[in-house]
């Protein structure tokens, strides 16, 4: 198990063998890899982790004020703007939307659960649909005031 033992020994809680939290490269950090494959639609694992108020560097949106901070598995689960998971904050799982070949990276959107990040940044998912930045469902996205900007520059 990635969590420690006081949290519980739920049976989709994420174990050892299958994934580690392992650091990428300078841009990204630390993400999740996983091990093994998994199945397009297939429940990979079940989070866990403190509930906080407050919007920190790991944190995942519960609520409206509640947030799951979990330093073990996913508040390192790394953004793309196409997924290969999606999470479910409710029953707290975390679900495959691709087939996810053995040791690829996580992926979330951080745009599904967030309305806020912590810290938004500059995307460089590679994604043909990459929105260019990453920040909450309702950040201001700094890319679309641009055009606005250089219209009025000129
Ligand atoms: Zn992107």
């Amino acid at each position: 198990m990635l969590y420690p033992a006081i949290y519980g020994n739920d049976p989709l809680f994420p174990k050892a063998k299958d994934f580690e939290v392992v650091y990428k490269d300078e841009m990204s950090g630390k993400g999740v890899i996983c091990y093994r494959a998994f199945r397009r639609g297939e429940i990979i694992a079940r989070m866990s982790g403190e509930i906080v108020n407050d919007i920190r560097q790991h944190t995942l949106q519960v609520s409206a004020d509640r947030h799951l901070y979990d330093v073990y598995f996913s508040g390192y689960f790394l953004h793309s703007c196409s997924p290969n998971i999606s999470l479910d904050m409710e029953n707290m799982t975390v679900t495959a939307v691709k087939d996810i070949p053995a040791n690829s990276y996580l992926y979330m959107d951080y745009a599904e659960t967030e309305d806020h990040l912590f810290k938004q940044f500059p995307c460089s998912c590679g994604s043909p649909y990459c929105r260019g930045w990453v920040g909450g469902k309702k950040d201001m996205l700094p890319v679309m005031q641009e055009p606005v900007l250089r219209a009025v520059n000129q």
